[in-house]
């Protein structure tokens, strides 16, 4: 095997002072396929110390808008160049089928040409103040961000962080998930020759010891986190120190809801897509379906047929629909809580195993798995998931609906299927969580706010929300009577 993929850090790869290397594993085959260099807290100190450098001392803060700008625009056509390439990277490593791998790809790209536009757009205000002083504001960048993301859109995750932060001026020191650190590793090699030493910062490893000092680190002005609630949680606390700034991006429990006067075979493509699309890895995912009494029976019919259909198998294999789960433990975790859905009382109408055998043999495969008969004081309604296991319960009303769908911790997403305009409006408005549909379920764009209500997050990501995150606000008065306030007497 070639030698352990390096770090990026102050402009050089380096395989920093630790000893220890990860195995990278492809979770279609269990086969390992690469490994990287793991970080220690030194590693993570020098990283800190040169993004701080870049940002205080270097070139980075006197360039242009425009300078970045256009940088930002080579660096996607650079990512598009090379899509096919970093599409494959991204299904060997993560296990989504590679149709999935190439939106994310293709997204990326856009995000980062979405905010090397943004960047040359007004962003200050002027304000008529009671005095002879005119007030404006200046947005200026927050600094040195710490960017720490998970294993379920490795690259895409990246992308939503990096390329707001480098627009607007920051320096990063960046921490791909332990298990799926490869697309950002290509990503990092083919944004080196865009910015000066120090500017972006790669540092690979656990997060419990990298993640945290990232978190912790005085130098460190803002953190940028996607990933589990109890690890947000952590955060927060490691960086209080500080007083940094925060964007964290937490799970979810959403619900789609189906009302009866909805077209039943749109509904029921759109929430098979909701839960099982990224093989229901997804923190937004549709992973709570609630569907009007009326209507239950042959819409869970429809949904159980369809789902038995899906073309599980390797993500790299033409035609394949889900994959495999991204690891060994998530695998187990997620039959882990079917048992815990048996066990509780639901009941299992289709999947429940893992695949084995042939193409599957030594993979991370789950079958397409759904639950009906549940209840909400059930755990596998509560506690998220993180894969393809959908659970079903069923309302009378509209009243019901609302009430079942904000029971929940989590506010991230949730969407409803009617015809009736009003009502899907007026149930959205009602729903506790920060991107919601109408209709559909899961489209969203860099041009629009990412990010949840309650203990799904603080914050949000993309459209011009994103930039805010990685900009602080100046307030400038200027005295248009420059001489003596007069306030003491001489
Ligand atoms: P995770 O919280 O275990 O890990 C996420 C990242 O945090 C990884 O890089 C990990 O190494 C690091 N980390 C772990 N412990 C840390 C600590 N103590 N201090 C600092 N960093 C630490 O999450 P995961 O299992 O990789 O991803 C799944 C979770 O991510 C799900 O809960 C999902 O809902 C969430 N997620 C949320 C969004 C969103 O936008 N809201 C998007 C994708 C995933």
């Amino acid at each position: 095997m070639s030698e352990a993929k390096k770090m990026f850090i102050d402009g050089a790869w380096t395989a920093g002072t630790g000893t220890t290397v990860k195995e990278i594993v492809d979770p279609a085959t269990g086969k390992v396929i690469a490994t990287t260099v793991q970080a220690t807290l030194d590693d993570v100190n020098a990283a800190v110390a040169a993004a701080r450098r870049a940002f205080d001392e270097g070139p980075w803060r006197s360039t242009t808008a425009l300078e970045r700008s256009l940088l930002l625009l080579k660096l996607a056509d650079v990512i598009d160049a090379h899509a096919e390439e970093i599409a494959a990277i991204e299904t060997g490593n993560n296990g989504k089928p590679l149709r999935e791998a190439g939106y994310d790809v293709a997204d990326a790209a856009n995000c980062f040409r979405y905010y090397a536009g943004l960047i040359t757009k007004p962003m200050g205000q002027t304000y008529e103040v009671p005095e002879a002083m005119q007030a404006m504001t200046v947005r200026e960048p927050v600094g040195v961000c710490g960017q720490i993301v998970p294993w379920n859109y490795p690259l895409l995750m990246g992308a939503w962080k990096l390329a707001p932060a480098l627009a607007a001026g920051n320096t990063v020191v960046f921490k791909p998930a332990e298990v799926t650190p490869l697309s950002i590793h290509r990503l990092f090699e083919l944004m080196e020759p865009f910015f000066p030493a120090g500017v972006i910062n790669l540092v690979l490893g656990k997060g419990s010891l990298v993640g945290n000092r990232i978190a912790e680190h005085n130098d460190v002005d803002k953190v940028a986190f996607t990933g589990g609630t109890d690890t947000g949680r952590s955060i927060m606390k490691a960086a209080a120190g500080n007083i940094k700034k925060l964007s964290l991006e937490l799970g979810g429990k959403s619900p789609c809801v189906v009302f009866e006067d909805a077209d039943i075979e749109t509904a029921v493509d759109w929430a098979l897509f909701a839960i099982f699309c990224n093989q229901g890895q997804v923190c937004s995912a549709g992973s709570r379906l609630l569907v009007q009494k009326s209507i239950h029976d042959k819409f869970v019919k429809r949904l159980v047929e369809r789902a038995k259909k899906i073309k599980v198998g390797p993500g790299a294999t033409e035609g394949t629909e889900m994959g495999p789960l991204v690891s060994k433990s998530q695998m187990e975790t997620v039959l882990k809580y079917i048992e815990i859905g048996k066990a509780d009382g639901a009941t299992l109408v289709t999947g429940g195993n893992r695949l084995t055998g042939g193409a599957y043999d030594g993979g991370y495969f789950v079958e397409p798995t759904i639950f009906d008969n549940c209840t909400s004081k059930m755990r596998v309604v509560q506690e998220e998931i993180f894969g393809p296991v959908l659970v079903v319960l069923t309302f009378e009303d509209e009243a019901e609906a609302i009430k079942l769908a904000n029971d929940t911790v989590y506010g991230l997403a949730g969407g409803v299927f009617t015809q009736d305009g009003a009502r899907g409006l007026r149930f959205i408005k009602k729903l506790r969580a920060g991107i919601t549909w109408i209709n559909a379920y899961h489209p969203t764009y860099n041009e629009a706010p990412w990010g949840g209500y309650k203990q799904s997050g603080t914050g949000r990501e993309l459209g011009t929300y994103g930039i805010e995150a990685y900009t602080e606000v100046k307030q400038i008065n200027i005295n248009l009577n420059p001489g003596p306030i007069g306030w003491f007497a001489e």
